[in-house]
């Protein structure tokens, strides 16, 4: 239980803490229903331990209930992020070789504060999808869950499953320097190799399954244009997760590498930076998600200015920010199942709120923008009883802003009050 020093009194909130066992009243001035697409005034939220019990504009306040007074605010699900990558340690230091200067436990201990960040930006819920050194994500979840340290609910990876010097896999070096295990963990090059690693992952308590497609930017040697799995390896690793209750998310720039991975029946395509129309069409009679980072240009171009990003990694970057976001704007038109996620690590952690902006400029109602980031990230998790709308029986997982998200968006990035499992995190 902490209170932030740095926040400033712009929220004229009472301060309340909600203990596990205690009962909790917030009042909330509009409550944002995203799993309806409406907002109800007035709301009281019930809170007894880590869930809500009930909602409505008539509840009785219980004795001795806490009492959190939101009613000049709007009231939101904790937000999700359907894409990050909390546990590669400090933000912003270009090149992923880098990472071989650390040990495993210094790169985790620096992203502490990466944690941190992200739940105190609004978003109570992380789908985490893999890390440069194998199973860090898994030792920053279980510290999180074990209360040890502060950030939000982790669903996470384990590590790449790539082809050998694919998207996901650490290149750049020599050809005789051997990677440690952990830097190569997931590495996969035929179906069978693909079920070996995701029945290791399963076993080291992964929660999904995250598979490189094609060619990924931030990778050296690696061109986004370029199918990598194949049909059959994607296949294998969607067959091979569903025995163990895993979804699988395909990272993918090329349209046919996407087109692979739908068809392969994965959860999600993450990025899907040039799909084309038949992409869509397939997305949509998959009933798959597409996990489109459109905000991430902006930081990626702003490194190459201030010369942090590796000059191939630009070259890769040419013209496929503004093409994703004109693809981004068709499968919004076309309908198809959109979620929120950032590529959290190319951008600064604590900053994802500022995709919203773009994610309506690119053709999404604020409503849209606010349901893929709460209702339809929880389904995409298998997690639409827990997760993604404030309804009795969920976690009481709350955020707050002053204004009107509704009629400007951005107001999400001033979250100025953070509830996770009845625990306020923030409050101004
Ligand atoms: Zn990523």
């Amino acid at each position: 239980m902490q209170r932030v020093a740095k926040c400033v009194a712009a929220f004229a909130f009472l301060f309340a803490q909600a203990a596990a066992g205690q009962t909790t009243v917030v009042k909330a001035g509009r409550l944002v229903r995203p799993e309806n697409g409406t907002v109800a005034k007035d709301q009281f939220i019930l809170i007894s331990g880590n869930k809500i019990q009930a909602v409505g504009a008539e509840l009785a306040i219980p004795t001795g209930a806490t009492v959190i007074d939101l009613s000049e605010a709007t009231v939101l699900p904790g937000l999700i992020d359907c894409h990050t990558h909390l546990a590669d340690g400090k933000y912003g230091e270009g090149d992923p070789m880098l990472q071989l200067k650390k040990s495993a436990s210094q790169t985790v201990l620096e992203s502490v504060r990466n944690a941190r960040a992200t739940l105190e930006s609004g978003f109570t819920t992380v789908r985490d999808l893999g890390v440069y050194r194998a199973l860090n994500d898994v030792a920053l979840r279980d510290a999180i869950n074990r209360g040890d340290i502060i950030g939000p609910r982790m669903f996470v990876a384990g590590a790449y499953i790539t082809i050998t010097g694919g998207a996901g896999a650490m290149t750049g070096m020599a050809p005789d320097i051997t990677l440690p295990w952990n830097f190569h963990y997931g590495e996969a090059n035929s179906p069978w190799e693909v079920r070996q690693k995701v029945r290791l992952l399963a076993h080291d308590g992964a929660d999904h399954i995250k598979v490189l497609a094609t060619g990924a930017v931030l990778t050296h040697g690696s061109n986004p244009k370029s199918q990598e799995f194949t049909l059959e390896e994607l296949q294998a690793a969607v067959d091979e997760a569903s025995h163990f209750g895993l979804r699988v998310a395909a990272h993918a720039h090329a349209p046919e590498g996407i087109k692979n991975a739908i068809r392969a029946g994965v959860a999600s395509v993450e990025h899907a930076t040039l799909i084309d129309d038949e992409g869509i069409a397939l997305a949509k009679q998959h009933g798959t998600y597409l996990d489109m980072d459109i905000y991430d240009e902006e930081c990626i171009q702003e490194q190459g200015k201030n010369g942090t990003l590796p000059a191939d990694f630009l070259q890769h970057d040419r013209e496929l920010g503004e093409l994703q976001r004109q693809n981004f704007r068709k499968a919004v038109e076309a309908g198809a199942k959109m979620v929120f996620g950032t590529d959290a690590g190319v951008c600064d952690y604590g900053t994802a709120a500022k995709q919203f902006k773009f994610m309506v400029k690119y053709g999404m109602t604020p409503m849209q923008a606010i349901q893929a980031a709460t209702s339809s990230a929880a389904d995409l998790l298998g997690r639409s009883d827990e997760l993604g709308s404030v309804q009795p029986g969920k976690y009481a997982d709350l955020i707050a802003v002053e204004g009107d998200p509704l009629k400007d968006v951005s107001a999400l990035e001033q979250v100025g009050f953070v509830m996770k499992d009845g625990v306020v995190y923030k409050q101004r």
